[in-house]
């Protein structure tokens, strides 16, 4: 495999120059990644790229739009934050946690360049009453591999954490290799369960390797960094009003039907605290606000569906009843923030870049659905029940 990768590496510099040699250079898991016809992905956004445009969407923002580093990746890669609008009510807004989920950092440079540069009286409402911070591609090594992991292996998590020598590493630690990755030779953490509803949490030593329903640690940069975001606009607002996670998914249908799921929605991470089933999270109790997930749910549905007789209505629920403290979203959720998952269809990896317009759109459409109902305050008058009448996913 690698052979091949050499050889091309050498022709090409031989016939058109060292300035050929970066991108071989820097990416010799995409000729890889050929050799096993993983679909192409070249229609997404890279690094660089993200890097490239965020630059421009804050020059061309009449000042509307500020882009920070706020990060960096166990690769050293930036992790970004973007921040349109002033209003009091705060929205976070992440992609690519999964590094083979991308239709998400397309949907929120769209969205963050025309909140920032349109001006309509919908757009001015959106930036006057709500300040949206953006961080798209939060997980850039696995974005750059186009795999769900990021790069980062036990000796470097004992390295920063030496407490945590000879524990077994955190379950959700990626050792295999399969036709699409080598996590073998290249290991990684799924960085959506280092999360912990604790946000101050400290990685000990008895809390390895967990499991699932157990919350994560913060031992990647990533996780670190978005919470970092996270608790720094609990400080400046007081709340992070909601957070919105964007994600891809496997190819379903919806329930009692035929009809291909476009975008599944979700406001459900963890069993409710005030519930027995939830019972280990009653300390966050007084601020978990499961409705509200569930209105701002309700309000992305019903912007989809106005859509029309389209692709863009078969939206669905995906699975309830988790139980995922080490997500962001239940982490996040138990800290009183609205939360979001969306998950558009067709994971990267096998599906490629099929329907990339579509989907952009939809998640598009939905984050809008969220956002104006925010701004306008219609949020809160959406019946709580609409929710359970979106349909299920079959799967
Ligand atoms: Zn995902």
């Amino acid at each position: 495999m690698k052979r091949i990768g050499q050889v091309v590496l050498l022709s090409g510099s031989i016939l058109l120059g060292a300035g050929m040699l970066t991108p071989f250079a820097g990416s010799p898991v995409i000729s890889e990644a050929s050799e096993i016809n993983m679909p192409p992905v070249s229609g997404f956004i890279s690094h660089d790229e993200l890097t490239r445009e965020l630059n421009q969407i804050e020059r061309t923002s009449n000042g509307n739009v500020e882009v920070d580093v706020v990060g960096y990746s166990n690769h050293n890669r930036e992790i970004y934050k973007a921040t349109v609008g002033s209003g009091d009510k705060v929205v976070l807004i992440q992609s690519e946690i999964h590094g083979n989920e991308k239709v998400g950092t397309k949907a929120l440079l769209n969205m963050i360049k025309k909140i920032g540069k349109n001006n309509s009286p919908e757009m001015r409402q959106l930036r006057e009453e709500v300040t949206i911070v953006a961080m798209p591609m939060v997980n850039p090594d696995g974005s750059e591999l186009n795999r769900r992991g990021n790069e980062l292996n036990w000796d470097e998590v004992i390295n920063q954490f030496p407490q945590l020598e000879g524990a077994e590493p955190s379950w959700n630690y990626y050792t295999y290799t399969n036709q699409y990755w080598d996590y073998a030779s290249n290991p990684g953490f799924d960085v959506n369960r280092d999360f912990n509803p604790n946000l101050n949490y400290v990685p000990q030593f008895e809390d390895f390797p967990n499991n699932s329903s157990e919350p994560g640690w913060f031992i990647t940069p990533e996780a670190q960094t978005i919470r970092d975001v996270y608790k720094d606009l609990q400080e400046q607002f007081g709340t992070v009003d909601v957070f919105i996670d964007l994600h891809h998914q496997g190819e379903y249908v919806i329930d009692g039907t035929d009809i291909p799921v476009t975008l599944s929605l979700s406001s459900v991470f963890v069993p409710h605290p005030s519930t027995p089933e939830g019972e280990k999270y009653s300390e966050y109790a007084d601020v978990y606000n499961e409705d509200f997930s569930k209105q701002l749910n309700v309000a992305a549905y019903d912007a989809l569906q106005q859509m029309g007789n389209s692709p863009f209505g078969n939206i669905s629920l995906y699975s309830q009843d988790l139980d995922l403290p080490g997500t962001a979203l239940g982490s996040f959720a138990l800290n009183g923030s609205g939360a979001v998952l969306f998950e558009v269809t067709g994971q990267t990896q096998s599906f490629g870049q099929k329907k990339m317009g579509q989907l952009t759109k939809a998640v598009e459409e939905g984050l809008y659905g969220i956002l104006n109902s925010l701004a306008t305050d219609e949020v809160y008058e959406l019946d709580v029940e609409d929710y359970d009448k979106i349909p299920l996913t079959d799967r």
